[in-house]
């Protein structure tokens, strides 16, 4: 069963109880006092239970980093808030933002009319996404706002959201007029990482129901193994998950299927012996990349590239797999070619 609940208090910068947001949250949950400005310096002031109504200064919609040397797939990313509450063991966040309490930009809905004219722009980028410091779902029935962002998107033939997910946060997605402009992805692993690893995420089983509820109501979908671990019976562990997914769901039905291997910040680890004393996911073979993370040394990485390229192939000739945050020699020791600099960026915006 997962850890996950809700927040319980919210806590918002004076004027944003008053946005649509900010009135519906009011409903659920017990209001404290507005204070005048709420600053990153504050957040480890705030725990699990409580969510913080801020405004965000910055932009809303941002390319998605990417790492020079690794081949990045060129999302969009919609900003909407910070932090998450599920709690994995590896989670990167642990080693970026101090804070356990959720975050959400009250002033988003004042901006989103932005993102709007943006997509009706045709040169515009194709693909969009939310949630690179939290998931896309989390607050789903909380706040509405991935119910809100499936409805803009459906009106913009060519430009695709894509949502992010661990939960099983889907009931306001199911019915809704999406025009197929919407993939829901789930972050998946094998059954051992899934139950030990994460969880506060909803169970294995409830993301593939939740998967298979949203290909009835016509979504196309996305599976993100990211992080693969190795670990005790990895190999059969992630064959399974394979097989699980493909009789979730139809193969049509599945838009992509990425795979990253474990990756991490060095500064990560001391966060993690500190929170997760009991997870092993740090015992690898382990080199500092160009990037500054530590990865599973190549041939590591490329093994487990190429048992679950195979296994996902053989369940579907036609899937379309690619690496996330990889570099040329190991696309080109697991697929024969490097896409480099923007084969991936192309190949996934003609899925679009
Ligand atoms: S679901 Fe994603 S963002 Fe949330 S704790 Fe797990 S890894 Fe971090």
């Amino acid at each position: 069963m997962s850890r996950f609940r809700l927040p319980r208090s919210l806590i918002a910068e004076t004027g944003l109880l008053e946005t649509p947001l900010g009135r519906r949250l009011s409903e659920r949950l017990t209001v404290a006092e507005p204070r005048p400005s709420i600053q990153p310096a504050d957040y480890p002031g705030f725990g699990p239970d409580d969510l913080l109504l801020t405004r965000h200064r910055g932009e809303f919609v941002k390319p998605c980093p990417g790492t020079r040397g690794y081949i990045c797939c060129g999302l969009q990313i919609i900003h909407f808030g910070l932090g998450c509450t599920l709690d994995c063991t590896y989670c990167i966040l642990q080693g970026y933002l101090d804070t356990r309490a959720l975050v959400l930009f009250g002033n988003l809905e004042a901006k989103l009319d932005r993102v709007g004219d943006m997509l009706d722009q045709t040169d515009s980028p194709h693909r969009y996404c939310t949630g690179e410091f939290t998931d896309s779902l989390l607050l789903e029935g909380l706040t509405g706002l991935g119910a809100r962002l499936v409805r803009l998107f459906a009106g913009f033939p060519g430009k695709l959201l894509e949502l992010k997910t661990k939960t099983d946060h889907i009931e306001s997605l199911c019915g809704l007029d999406h025009g197929g402009r919407t993939v829901v992805s789930f972050s998946v692993n094998a059954p051992a990482v899934a139950a030990r690893e994460e969880s506060g995420a909803a169970t294995l089983a409830r993301r593939l129901a939740a998967a298979s509820r949203l290909a009835e109501s016509g979504y196309r979908l996305g599976f993100h193994f990211d992080p693969l671990i190795r670990h005790p019976g990895w190999e059969p562990g992630y064959r399974e998950t394979v097989a699980r997914i493909f009789e979730a769901v139809p193969a049509e039905r599945i838009a992509w299927i990425s795979l990253g291997a474990f990756r991490y910040l060095p500064r990560l680890k001391a966060v993690v012996a500190r929170r997760h004393p009991r997870t092993r996911i740090m015992d690898g073979e382990f080199v500092l990349a160009g990037d500054g993370k530590m990865r599973y040394v190549r041939p590591l990485r490329v093994e487990m590239y190429r048992v679950l390229v195979k296994a996902i192939r053989k369940a579907s000739p036609d899937a379309c797999v690619y690496l996330c945050m990889e570099n040329g020699r190991v696309w080109r020791e697991v697929f024969g070619f490097d896409p480099a600099p923007d084969g991936l960026i192309r190949m996934l915006d003609q899925r679009v």
